[in-house]
């Protein structure tokens, strides 16, 4: 029985390393992570302001960059995450968002999915009938790719190369497996570009299974860099489903 994924699982592979620059130290003040730093030290050499003549503290210099809008700061502090447990239509929607973005995702060319997990659409999750019913469904497509995969293994005997056949096969099998076919990706943004799909997705107009995926993402890059997303609100939507807007928007 293949593993059904009901929430997504996300891992920090990467975060911003600050080396501060000695011979332009900033007077920082409070506590803050080597991601809000470099956003600090950019903003500041642009007025060259490294006294900090305001006495405000990281976060606060972080709050009012977000405030004037002065986004491109926020794009020198990156995070790289290990995506799973998610859809491919889930995927299918990540990917679009492209400025600022890099991807790395399972092949399904390549990898044998005979063993693929799955991903429970949020909207049936807790209706065992329902669930059920979708099981069967996915269940019958796995089946359906295990056959077709041998079967055009033999149908191509003649190719010498065995992982060029595996590909051939793997490659043109893998048509009937669903959408709730489970993937993995890492994807690497910087904290502009992280917000901007943080607000699209984790809104009330995104599809079930991303908004989750944008909620959980956002409690992870809270827990690394709070300044950065300290405007969003998680708040419960009418549809009874976790949603989160935002007070600064993507400028
Ligand atoms: C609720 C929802 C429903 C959606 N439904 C559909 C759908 O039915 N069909 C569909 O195809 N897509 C759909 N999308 C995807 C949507 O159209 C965008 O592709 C996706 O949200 C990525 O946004 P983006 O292009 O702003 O992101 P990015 O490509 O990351 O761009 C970020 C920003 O950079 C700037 N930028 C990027 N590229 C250019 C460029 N070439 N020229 C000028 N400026 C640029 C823009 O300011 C842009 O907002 C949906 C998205 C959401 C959130």
């Amino acid at each position: 029985m293949p593993h059904f994924y009901a929430e997504p699982l996300i891992t920090v592979l990467a975060r911003p390393a600050y080396t501060e620059p000695a011979h332009l130290p900033v007077h920082r003040i409070g506590e803050s992570s080597d991601g809000e730093r470099i956003a600090e030290f950019a903003g500041r050499l642009c007025y060259m302001s490294q006294k900090n003549p305001a006495n405000r503290t990281t976060r606060e210099y972080i709050e009012n960059i977000k405030k004037q809008g002065h986004g491109s700061v926020l794009e020198h502090a990156n995070y790289s995450l290990l995506i799973e447990g998610v859809s491919r239509s889930l995927t299918h929607e990540l990917v679009r968002h492209r400025a600022g973005f890099a991807y790395s995702q399972l092949s399904q060319r390549y990898v044998d999915e005979s063993h693929a997990a799955f991903v429970i659409p949020p909207a049936i999750l807790g209706d065992d009938a329902l669930v059920e019913m979708w099981k069967a469904q996915v269940l019958t497509a796995q089946g359906a790719y295990v056959a077709l995969v041998e079967k055009l293994m033999d149908r191509y005997d003649w190719v010498d190369d065995k992982v060029h056949r595996r590909k051939m096969a793997r490659e043109a099998a893998r048509g009937v497996l669903p959408n709730s076919t489970e993937t993995k990706v890492v994807a690497t943004a910087n904290v502009r570009a992280w917000r901007q799909t943080l607000e699209l997705r984790a809104g009330e107009g995104a599809e079930m299974e991303i908004r989750r995926w944008a909620i959980a993402v956002l409690g992870v890059l809270q827990a690394e860099a709070p300044s950065f997303f300290s405007d969003f609100e998680v708040y419960t939507a009418p549809d009874r489903v976790m949603a989160a807007r935002v007070v600064y928007h993507k400028v």
